[in-house]
């Protein structure tokens, strides 16, 4: 499943004006492959996320998640696309307090009308390949920062989404476990084919993006590939 962002303009009102967060932004991102967007504080980061969860809608330009144009589409079937095609990773992991790591998981089912308990096979295999089986039974305030992102990442992944869009995942980790994180995302990125957007203001952790792009005041500049591009050869999907 790939993501297509073509000629995105989004602006937001702004006293009697209006403030162009996103400025005519294209951006493709085949499957299996990783696109870090870097830029700075308020140079339409998470704009370019919110349109491409299509939560946001733009002013102009359009949105396509495995070749569909999502611009014609009602709110009900935006909101099943966002459930079965894509796994959201905010700056917070966001996770409940009360729940453990796994029922954090399991909590996803009921999005779909099931019971958690048919889920939690599938719920410990995520945690598994996040590296956290054995913490599964274990609350938020019980884990690290980076394991609590690591939940967070597993719950994106509960839908099986063919796009990942992931928000500053690293901004309250230290190098290491920022590192380390998106060591994960890219294997999950390429061992699950999925379209994956992370943006961060950290350059230091971009080595394992299969490609970079710049934003900058709402402008995407050059996308160079970061590393050797990815297989595709695994089955459509
Ligand atoms: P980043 O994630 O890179 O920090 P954002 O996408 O959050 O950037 O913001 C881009 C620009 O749009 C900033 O100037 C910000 O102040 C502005 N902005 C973001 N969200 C809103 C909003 N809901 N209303 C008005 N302005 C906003
Ligand atoms: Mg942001």
């Amino acid at each position: 499943m790939s993501l297509h962002l073509t000629d995105i303009t989004l602006t937001y009102p702004d006293g009697d004006s209006r403030l162009t967060a996103l400025d005519r932004v294209t951006l493709h991102v085949p499957r299996g492959c990783l696109t870090a967007v870097i830029g700075p504080s308020g140079s339409g980061k998470s704009s370019l996320l919110a349109v491409a969860a299509t939560l946001v809608t733009p002013d102009s330009g359009t949105v396509s998640v495995a070749g569909t144009d999502t611009s014609g589409m009602s709110r009900g079937d935006l909101a099943d696309l966002r459930r079965h095609r894509i796994g959201i990773v905010f700056q917070q992991a966001n996770l409940l307090p009360s729940l453990t790591a796994v029922e954090q998981l399991q909590v996803m089912a009921h999005i779909d009308g099931r019971r958690p308990s048919t889920v939690r096979g599938r719920a410990m295999d995520l945690l598994d390949a996040v590296g956290l089986a054995h913490l599964a039974d274990r609350r938020p305030q019980q884990l690290s920062g980076g394991q609590r992102q690591r939940v967070g990442i597993a719950r994106a992944l509960m839908n099986d989404p063919g796009v990942l869009l992931v928000d500053e995942p690293t901004s309250a980790l230290d190098h290491e476990r920022g590192a380390a994180v998106l060591d994960l995302l890219a294997r999950l990125t390429h061992e699950r084919a999925t379209a994956t957007v992370l943006v961060t203001h950290d350059q230091a952790l971009l080595s394992v993006a299969d490609h970079v792009a710049e934003v900058h005041d709402g402008r995407l500049g050059r996308s160079a590939p970061a590393r050797s591009a990815p297989d595709r050869s695994a089955p459509a999907r």
